[in-house]
């Protein structure tokens, strides 16, 4: 079969003729639909995500169709339309037994620990793959699998209740999810921190209250707004300290910041009159969780999560497309997802 691999860290990914992987009892072989192109990948291929097992078939966000399913699969059969959950578990440690599959000691990420879905066809256990309805695109299908479950994750996490006011901090991808799945938990304002001005302007457009860091300090624009209260819910999805900071800072009394971005920096906060005196909470986001996604599927069917057929570029399962698509993450300012699907190009 073809695949795109990262052959050497630094360099393009390769193309490469490999055998169809062979699956054992408890496993199932997808033939990939759709693979979405991720900003994690072009770290992975720069090497600022260490990958430890070369070559790698990249490619964590999969939708596909069911090819072959292991004698121990009972829930899905040959033909079913599935998405896959990126986080391979044991089932059966002490964490796993909890539904807390992200602190799995055996745990191995799709497309960084094993082979990924820039395939034409994909291995993984029956446990992580999710019927998809008929009525949600494959491509839909695998793009919500990583940044729009880990914005899910992130509202679980900080608690976030209907009525509730949020500030997301940072517009991408994760922000693009995470406001229309608080407007899904029935959220009351809502703020959008960016100091992008097309991403302000599209925050706007859906409807937040834009603000821009570049021009006014968030924390004191959003204590106005909310006369002085602050919100219930932040969230930072950029990963600086100084926006972790201000999204403490811009709590109400029993607030919760769910700090999603990654950052080597410490962040300060006092903690008698920034956290103690008020009751909030840091919430640290890692990942997602399996449980969490028919949830997430129920809201893309009900088309409370959209992604505009405008936002989703389609590339061929080609090493040039690709590499490109991966050096493009640098310079972007919009939510447009590049998505694989092997084949000629067309509906999926
Ligand atoms: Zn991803
Ligand atoms: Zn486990």
């Amino acid at each position: 079969m073809r695949a795109v691999r990262l052959v050497q860290v630094g360099k393009s990914l390769e193309e490469a003729d490999i055998p169809i992987p062979e699956i054992g009892s408890s496993e199932v072989l997808i033939r990939v639909a759709a693979a979405g192109i991720c900003h994690s990948d072009a770290h992975y291929r720069a090497g600022i995500s260490k990958i430890d097992c070369l070559p790698l078939t990249l490619g964590h966000e999969v939708a596909g169709r069911v090819e072959e399913v292991g004698g121990n699969v009972t829930h899905l059969s040959a033909g079913d339309r599935v998405c896959v959950h990126y986080l391979v578990h044991c089932g059966s440690c002490e964490f796993c037994l909890r539904g807390l599959e992200q602190f799995c000691r055996s745990g191995q990420m799709i497309g960084k620990h094993r082979d990924g879905g820039y395939a034409e066809f994909i291995r993984v256990p029956g446990a992580n793959a999710f019927p998809l309805p008929d009525d949600i695109p494959f491509k839909v299908g695998a793009i919500m699998m990583c940044s729009s479950a880990t914005a899910l994750h992130a509202l679980n996490k900080a608690r976030f209740k209907a009525g509730e006011s949020i500030a997301i901090f940072g517009f991408g991808g994760l922000g693009f999810s995470a406001l229309q799945l608080a407007r899904a938990f029935d959220c009351g304002d809502l703020y959008v921190v960016e100091i992008n001005p097309a991403k302000l302007a599209s925050a706007a457009g859906l409807g937040a209250i834009a603000i821009d860091a570049r021009s006014v300090d968030p924390v004191e624009q959003i204590r106005d707004a909310t006369n002085g209260k602050g919100v219930d819910v932040a969230l930072e999805l950029i990963g600086c300290a100084k926006t972790m900071r201000q999204a403490v800072l811009c709590l109400a009394s029993l607030g919760r910041a769910a700090l999603v971005g990654l950052t080597a920096e410490s962040m300060s906060i006092h903690p008698y009159t920034e956290l103690i005196n008020k009751e909030v909470e840091i919430i640290g986001v890692s990942d997602h969780l399996a449980s969490e996604l028919p949830l997430l599927i129920e809201f893309a069917l009900s088309g409370k999560l959209r992604f505009p057929p405008e936002l989703l570029r389609v590339v061929d399962l080609d090493a040039a497309p690709l590499n490109a698509a991966l050096d493009a993450f640098q310079n972007s300012i919009d939510h447009v997802r590049m998505v694989i699907i092997p084949g000629r190009p067309g509906p999926a």
